[in-house]
């Protein structure tokens, strides 16, 4: 059948009305999750003007709709922040979107609540930009956790200041006194009481190293530190050189893969890549350590391994090496304080990463960590 110019069939006008339909539905559907969104949702035009918003931002900041639609956001943001809005706005003028910017937004109730920001370009069929959709989440929790975090950090550092101090100084004394006996009665002490003043001196050695071991810990989450870029083919010379003696004495033999340059602190990259080195000799088995380094970037983070042919270790003790003082071996077998895995975790952890380790009893042990590319937390300086 022939179908007239300029009179569309019934089929067509069907088509066209199931076509609409679908698209209201979709529009629907699209608006049910604008306006129930679990964070508050604003549209704005270009000018940065409030077209619409959700029911999550009457919710949180207290305003209703009417109040705040034809409203600049600067409206809603607190005066310190007003700046920013200026900035977001040159830069989604120049067709960027703006992803997780801190600012703080007054309540209706007067209430300052810190946010965090996502604004993104809305644009039309044509790819041109008509407004923006900026999401806003409430961060007062997780402010507040941080700040607490951030008091029982600096509560932490006090207190391992104070300890190291107060069991520094008998600990001084212990061993003056155990020097004063060494150096002026030695001759008249029995096999036995030099025996014992041995052990004197043992102990206190390894409480200085614990006390020493322990501020490095402590002073890794509380140090301010800066983040450069650093390059891990020198980080690992250095510490090549660093551990001259004991690879040389114990045979040890340790390769690499060309390193990559990274965003992080220098003086921790040296701590991390040195306390796995060290552990690596230390747990060598009777075959000398032959250690493999690597890395390769995974998504947003650099993941290094360091494989080694040591000891190994129990599958049941494998996430437990990392926690403080958690050691596999008395200090008489291998000394150690069981903190330099645990000083790893924290380092990595400062450098927006993890650590864990892969091995096997007898046969070897493979430790990895990421850092990541853009380290989230240079700027969190408890101390
Ligand atoms: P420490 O070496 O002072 O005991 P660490 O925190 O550095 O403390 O290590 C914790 C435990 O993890 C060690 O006691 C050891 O049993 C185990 N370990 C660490 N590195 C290795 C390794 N490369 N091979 C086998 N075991 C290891």
């Amino acid at each position: 059948m022939q179908e007239s110019i300029g009179k569309p069939s019934e089929h067509a006008l069907e088509g066209d009305a199931a076509k609409l339909k679908r698209i209201e539905a979709q529009m629907h559907r699209m608006t049910k999750i604008f306006m129930d969104g679990a964070d508050p949702i604003v549209i704005r035009d270009l000018d940065g003007v409030i077209l619409d918003a959700n029911h999550e931002t009457e919710r949180v900041f207290g305003w209703s709709r009417d109040e705040i639609l034809g409203k600049r956001c600067t409206h809603l943001l607190a005066p310190e922040y007003h700046h920013l809005a200026d900035e977001v706005l040159s830069r989604l003028r120049q067709g960027e979107s703006v992803r997780n910017i801190e600012a703080a937004v007054i309540t209706q109730w007067g209430q300052t609540v810190p946010v965090l920001s996502t604004v993104f370009l809305l644009t039309n069929e044509h790819g041109e930009t008509i407004g923006y959709a900026e999401i806003v989440k409430d961060i007062t929790q997780w402010k507040e956790m941080t700040e607490r975090l951030q008091q029982r950090n600096r509560e932490l550092q006090h207190f391992a200041n104070i300890l190291a101090h107060d069991l520094g100084a008998p600990l001084r004394t212990i061993r003056g006194f155990a020097e004063l006996i060494k150096d002026g009665c030695q001759d008249a002490l029995s096999e036995e009481c030099q025996q014992h003043l041995r052990f004197i001196f043992d102990s206190a050695r390894r409480m200085d190293l614990l006390i020493e071991d322990l501020l490095k810990y402590v002073r890794i989450e509380n140090h301010a530190v800066s983040f450069d870029d650093v390059n891990c083919d020198k980080i690992l010379k250095q510490v090549l050189e660093n551990l001259h003696a004991a690879i040389s004495d114990n045979n040890a033999e340790i390769t690499s893969d060309p390193m990559p340059t990274i965003h992080a602190n220098g003086t921790q990259m040296i701590q991390l890549f040195q306390n796995l080195i060290d552990n690596a000799i230390k747990y060598s088995s009777a075959e000398p350590l032959r250690e493999h380094i690597s890395a390769k970037q995974e998504g947003d983070n650099w993941e290094f391994t360091f494989r080694d042919n040591g000891i190994g270790i129990d599958d049941k003790y494998q996430d437990k090496i990392f926690d403080v003082f958690r050691r596999l071996h008395s200090d008489e077998v291998i000394p150690g304080t069981g903190i330099g895995l645990a000083t790893c975790k924290a380092i990595v952890e400062r450098h927006g990463g993890r650590i864990w380790v892969e091995s096997e009893k007898g046969k070897g042990s493979v430790f990895h960590f990421t850092i990541a590319t853009t380290s989230p937390n240079e700027d969190s300086t408890a101390g």
